[in-house]
């Protein structure tokens, strides 16, 4: 099973979509969360789990894997350290997901170990500069070459957040350009209750899904050219099931194989769900396989593209923040981005059957940290 472990509530970055909407006092004040939720503040900012009281935990899982995860993970090198030691000849893998901004300061022994790290990255230097703060880019950019100079070998995902701006195509592609072959993409969408604008979102929609439509095109081109699979994680997840004609949970994994381990120890399905006692699942005492399960519910029930989408993501389809026509049009991307991958799968298969690429291109581990359903 995979457990995202909340190092620390604080980060060093400032995003706009982030900071801005969780500080907001609209967000705080207004009741819709705190009337369908109960809330438990008392835990501390940063962990104090202690590491061997989550070996034993992790001991019971027959194949674990812990995700460093914050606030900003990197914020608590001396925990991440503390933690790995203490992990030192278990069979318990290792990812993160960070901002980036201080991967230098891990030392390489503990990094190298870390065999996949999703990098928050929005695309070019100018978007990732004007969403995360100026000089961002840059920064992250050299961090990356360091760990790589001081021998990383495992896999660097770019993951995108996807708010204000549609040209999604075309930060892919500078992405891409700059080195990556792994990327995600995450909308900035139904996770508050304050930003739902009817009119400019399903203008964003309509867009977003005209670059998704190119964005197809060009990783089947890049396919055709270069005889590889470029692991653009919404993508080839989907057509992952499309040619096993299988069918997905909740794609995050989020309280059915994935779960979070917060501050204070206690068990819950998401990282997001921090202090929502509606989502705790257990705690480092129970057995893994007890941990309570979740499902998702409501409007996906009766979804024709459930057994492919999953149901985009538990919070979401428990908190419910926005109305149901912005719900409604969340969902038509998703329906969106499933038929346009239905209709390359034919392209797919040929090139899978000519030998230019092969069916376990699109394998992938899942559950470490692209939710997949953007
Ligand atoms: S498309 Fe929307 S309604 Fe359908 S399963 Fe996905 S999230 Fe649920
Ligand atoms: S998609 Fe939603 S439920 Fe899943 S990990 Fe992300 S925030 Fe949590």
């Amino acid at each position: 099973m995979h457990y995202h472990i909340l190092l620390t509530e604080l980060c060093n970055s400032q995003c706009r979509y982030c900071y801005k909407k969780s500080m907001s006092e609209e967000e705080f004040d207004s009741n819709k969360l705190k009337k369908k939720f109960e809330f438990d503040f008392s835990a501390p900012a940063k962990s104090e789990v202690n590491a061997k009281k989550l070996r034993k935990f992790l001991e019971k899982d027959p194949d674990p894997t812990l995700v460093f995860y914050g606030g900003e993970p990197l914020l608590e090198i001396e925990k991440i350290k503390e933690i790995m030691t203490a992990l030192k000849d278990s069979k318990c893998k290792f990812r993160m997901q960070t901002n980036g901004l201080l991967l230098n300061e891990l030392p390489s022994t503990y990094t190298n170990r870390i065999s996949k790290i999703l990098i928050s990255l929005d695309g070019t230097k100018e978007r990732t500069d004007f969403n995360r703060g100026k000089g961002t880019y840059d920064k992250v950019m050299k961090n990356i070459q360091f760990i790589h100079k001081n021998g990383y070998k495992g896999e660097i995902i770019a993951r995108m957040t996807i708010s204000e701006h549609s040209d999604i195509c075309k930060q892919v592609k500078s992405l891409i350009s700059a080195g990556f072959t792994s990327i995600h993409w995450q909308l900035d969408a139904g996770f508050y209750q304050s930003d739902f604008n009817k009119a400019e979102f399903a203008y964003f929609v309509d867009e977003y899904n005209e670059e998704i439509s190119k964005l197809v095109d060009f990783w089947i081109g890049d396919m055709k050219i270069n005889n590889r699979v470029l692991l653009l994680y919404p993508f080839v997840a989907i057509i992952h099931s499309l040619l096993r004609n299988e069918t997905s949970l909740l794609r995050c994994g989020a309280g059915h194989s994935g779960y979070a381990i917060t501050t204070d120890g206690k068990v819950i399905a998401c990282p997001i769900m921090n202090c929502i006692k509606d989502f705790e699942a257990g705690d480092l005492e129970t057995e893994p396989w007890q941990l309570k399960k979740f499902q998702i519910k409501g409007r996906c029930l009766k979804c024709k593209d459930k057994d492919l989408c999953g149901g985009r993501c538990l919070y979401w389809n428990y908190a419910n923040l926005w109305p149901e026509e912005g719900d409604d049009l969340i969902c038509k991307t998703i329906h969106h981005l499933i038929s346009e991958l239905k209709r390359v799968l034919p392209e797919v298969k040929a090139l899978i059957k000519e030998g230019s690429i092969k069916q376990k291109d699109f394998d992938y581990e899942k559950y470490f940290g692209p939710e997949i359903i953007p």
